[in-house]
């Protein structure tokens, strides 16, 4: 009998997570809408007003429910939902409670919410699943590394959270896909619905979520090697000194009308995570003296893009900053540097 291709990953999930049982689809929005397919046709889906999220895309919770065969029942109001909102909501047509992580808005001010523990006691009460759709989902503490919080998935589990769904290519740092992972029956559920051949994955992908989940079995290995990581760890100190070793080749290669200096920034994480919280950074900042400022600057940023190895930055207060925090390779960057005169005076 063939077994089902992510058997070995699933265990990999369930050890990382304290879930019983796992399974791994195409994306997060797969995942989402096999769950809702699975456990709630034709019936209601209780949800916070203030969680009816867009991602982008076409990726609209409400939407995302009707095209699952669901009936979103709204609760609460978007700034404020209480326990007993969610209470009222339930009914005999309800199917189960589902929170949604707001990836990428915060609601500020007079806001409230109750507890994912809370929620799940109340599913318990009325013996429906409660479900959260964690959208970034983290495998890790990022407070230990001196990061802004993001909820883990073993958290949630822990809150009594039926399910979980959440991708692998946000801040899991892995190639796209989708996971869910919790309860053992549910999950069985899952894998029977007809919709989950359609929404697999395929092997090469498999692959690469299996060697990233390893790398999250050492943590001290898993900084070093998971891009992501690295990336959101390196300390301003560090790059303080990559600036100082970039800004005088940059200097000497920019029109004497332009002036290099290192400046401070701030980056941001993205990927629905993290959506209001910046991590301090240092970038190369580029300001221009003299006429047409705002035309020159733009020719400058053309020309980054159009090097070699193309570089992206960033226009702000009449600067272009080249933030530092993901470059990788900084003799490729400095060797291509000399190109940039050449892009900046095209031959007519
Ligand atoms: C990003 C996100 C999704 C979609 O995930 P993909 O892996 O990009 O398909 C769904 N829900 C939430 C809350 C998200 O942040």
């Amino acid at each position: 009998m063939r077994g089902d291709r992510d058997t070995h990953i699933n265990k990999l999930i369930c050890k990382l997570t304290g879930a019983e049982d796992a399974t791994v689809v195409n994306n997060n929005a797969a995942a989402v809408m096999l769950m809702l397919n699975t456990l709630a046709p034709g019936l209601e889906v209780a949800t916070s007003r203030g969680e009816l999220v867009e991602i982008g895309g076409s990726f609209r919770m409400p939407d995302i429910m009707r095209s699952s065969g669901c009936v979103l029942r709204e609760v609460g109001t978007t700034n404020r939902t209480h326990l007993h909102d969610y209470e009222q909501a339930i009914g005999s047509q309800t199917a189960l409670v589902m929170k949604v992580h707001t990836s990428n808005f915060e609601v500020t001010g007079f806001t409230t919410k109750p507890s994912e523990s809370d929620i799940a006691q109340l599913c318990k009460a009325h013996h429906i699943p409660f479900v959260i759709d964690l959208g970034s989902g983290s495998l890790l503490n990022m407070r230990k590394f001196g990061l802004p919080h993001e909820p883990t998935v073993g958290e949630s589990l822990m809150s009594g959270a039926d399910l979980v769904t959440f991708s692998g290519d946000k801040l899991l740092g892995g190639p796209q896909a989708g996971i869910i992972a919790g309860r053992a029956d549910l999950i069985a559920r899952i894998k029977k619905n007809p919709m989950k051949r359609a929404l697999r994955v395929d092997k090469m992908r498999i692959a690469a979520l299996s060697c990233v989940l390893e790398l999250y079995t050492d943590e001290d290995r898993l900084c070093e090697q998971l891009p992501t990581l690295k990336y959101l760890l390196r300390s301003p100190k560090q790059l303080h000194e990559l600036a100082l070793r970039l800004q005088p080749l940059l200097q000497s290669v920019l029109p004497i009308a332009t002036e290099v200096s290192v400046g401070q920034t701030q980056s941001q994480v993205g990927s629905g995570a993290l959506p209001t919280n910046t991590i301090e950074s240092v970038a190369l900042s580029i300001g221009l003296n003299g006429a047409e400022k705002s035309r020159s600057l733009s020719a400058i940023e053309t020309s980054f893009r159009q090097l070699p190895i193309p570089v992206i930055g960033r226009i702000h207060a009449d600067r272009l900053w080249l933030d530092l925090r993901c470059l990788d390779d900084e003799d490729s960057f400095a060797k291509q540097l000399f190109h940039l005169p050449s892009l900046l005076t095209p031959a007519t």
